[in-house]
C-alpha cells in the first residue's frame, strides 16, 4: 500500500481545493510545489502592513453558493467590490461599460439615450456573427469604445492583433444601462481579510505540504509514494513538450513601495487602455483592504510573451492550441495514474470560483 492516495502537485487554489476536498472524505493527500510558497499565482505577501498580490490582483466573484460557501469556511471576506478606472491618454472612464461611461463618452444621460446611441455604433461597427476578439468588441459596443477603451488594452494584453484573438475573452466583461460600477455580475464577491495566502494555508490544515519540492525533478520517487497524481501545472510540460507547446500569456510586474505616499491613484485598479503605454495597469493593493495607513505598495502589470522557463498565466486559447491540448488530453486518458486540473491543467481561462468547482467535480469523478 502506497503512502498517500493523491500526490497534488501544485499548492495553488486547485490544489489546495482538491487536497482539503479528499482530505475531508478521508483520503490521504501529499501536496507539493516548486515554489517555496503556497497559493501558487494568487499568492499575497504583506509588505508595510499592505497585503501585496504578488503575481496578479485577484477578487473572488462567484455567483455559485456552493463556491461561495466553501470560500467562506476559510477566511471571512471584505465587502470589497471591483470598480475598475480606465484611463485613455488622461480621459477617465468608468469601467465595465456603464452609464457613466456612456455618459462620458457620448453625453447621454438616460438608459433609452444610451441604447440609442449604443444601436448606432453597432450598426457602424460590425453586425454579423463574430468570429473574433474585435469582431466580438464592435458588435457589443461599436467603435467609439472599442478604439478607446479596448483594442489597446487588448493588443497589448495579448500581444497579438484582436482580429487573432477568441470571442469569449471580451464576454468576460458586462455592458449595463445602468450606473452599477460593479465590475461583477455576481451575487457574492470580495478578499479574504488577511490576505489569500492565510486563506490557502487554512485550506490546507492538517494536510502535509512539500514546497520548494519541483515534482518534474523528483518524478520518479513523487510518483512511487501516491496512488494517483493530480497535476496543477503545465500539462505540456509535464509529457515533455512531445507534441510541442501550448502558447501561453506571461506578465511582469514592478512592484514599488511609496512610504511617502498614502494614497497614489485613489483606487485599487486603474488601466491604462492606450497602445503606448507599456503596462496594462496599475494595481494599488491597500485599496483591496480599505487600508488607510501611511504609505502604499503599488505593481504595474506588463503584459510579456512567455518562453520556457517563464511563468504561465494565461492560455492562448487559438485554434492549434486548443487542439493540441485536445491531443495532449489524449496521452492524458491513457495514463490511468494522472489527472489534470486548474488554470494551466486544463488549459482555460478559469476565475476563482471556476477553480474550485472544477476541483470539487474532478474530485466527484475521479472517486466515484
Ligand atoms: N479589457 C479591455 N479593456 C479593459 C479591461 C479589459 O479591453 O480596460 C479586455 C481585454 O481583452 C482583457 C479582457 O477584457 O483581456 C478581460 O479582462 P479582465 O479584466 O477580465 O482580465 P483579467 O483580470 O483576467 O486579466
Amino acid at each position: 500500500m502506497k503512502n498517500f492516495d493523491f500526490l497534488i502537485v501544485g499548492a495553488g487554489l486547485y490544489g489546495a481545493t482538491f487536497a482539503r476536498t479528499a482530505t475531508d472524505k478521508g483520503y490521504r493527500c501529499l501536496v507539493v510545489d516548486r515554489r517555496n510558497n503556497i497559493g501558487g499565482n494568487i499568492y499575497t505577501e504583506a509588505v508595510n502592513g499592505i497585503n501585496v498580490h504578488r503575481y496578479g490582483a485577484h477578487i473572488f466573484h462567484t455567483s455559485d453558493r456552493t463556491a461561495w460557501d466553501f470560500a467562506c469556511r476559510f477566511a471571512q471576506f471584505n465587502r470589497y467590490t471591483n470598480t475598475v478606472v480606465a484611463n485613455y491618454k488622461g480621459e477617465l472612464y468608468s469601467m465595465p461599460f456603464n452609464m457613466y461611461t456612456f455618459n462620458k463618452m457620448w453625453g447621454v444621460i438616460t438608459p433609452a439615450q444610451a441604447r440609442a446611441k449604443l444601436d448606432e455604433q453597432i450598426a457602424e461597427g460590425f453586425t454579423g456573427t463574430p468570429s473574433n476578439l474585435e469582431e466580438q468588441a464592435l458588435s457589443l459596443i461599436g467603435p467609439d469604445i472599442y478604439n478607446k477603451l479596448i483594442k489597446g488594452y487588448t493588443e497589448k494584453q495579448w500581444g497579438r492583433p484582436a482580429t487573432e484573438l477568441p470571442a469569449f475573452i471580451i464576454k468576460r466583461l458586462p455592458v449595463r444601462l445602468t450606473y452599477d460600477n460593479n465590475y461583477f455580475n455576481d451575487s457574492y464577491q470580495g478578499i479574504p481579510i488577511g490576505g489569500y495566502t492565510g486563506w490557502i494555508e487554512n485550506m490546507l490544515e492538517g494536510i502535509e505540504v512539500r514546497t520548494g519540492t519541483d515534482f518534474l525533478k523528483e518524478r520518479d520517487g513523487l510518483s512511487a509514494i501516491s496512488e494517483k497524481i493530480i497535476y496543477s501545472g503545465m500539462i505540456d510540460e509535464f509529457y515533455g513538450y512531445c507534441l510541442g507547446e501550448l502558447g501561453y500569456r506571461s506578465l511582469r510586474f514592478e512592484t514599488e513601495l511609496m512610504p511617502e505616499i498614502d494614497d497614489f491613484q485613489g483606487n485599487a485598479v486603474i488601466n491604462y487602455t492606450d497602445s503606448e503605454t507599456p503596462y496594462t495597469r496599475i494595481i494599488e493593493h491597500k485599496h483591496f483592504e480599505f487600508g488607510t495607513g501611511k504609505g502604499t505598495v503599488v505593481t504595474r502589470e506588463y503584459p510579456a510573451e512567455w518562453k520556457r522557463g517563464d511563468e504561465p498565466y494565461y492560455p492562448l486559447n487559438n485554434e492549434l492550441n486548443n487542439k493540441r491540448y485536445a491531443d495532449y488530453c489524449e496521452l492524458g486518458e491513457n495514463d490511468i495514474h494522472v489527472e489534470f486540473g486548474g488554470r494551466l491543467g486544463k488549459y482555460r481561462y478559469y476565475d476563482m470560483d471556476d477553480t474550485i468547482l472544477d476541483a470539487m467535480a474532478d474530485f466527484k469523478r475521479i472517486t466515484k
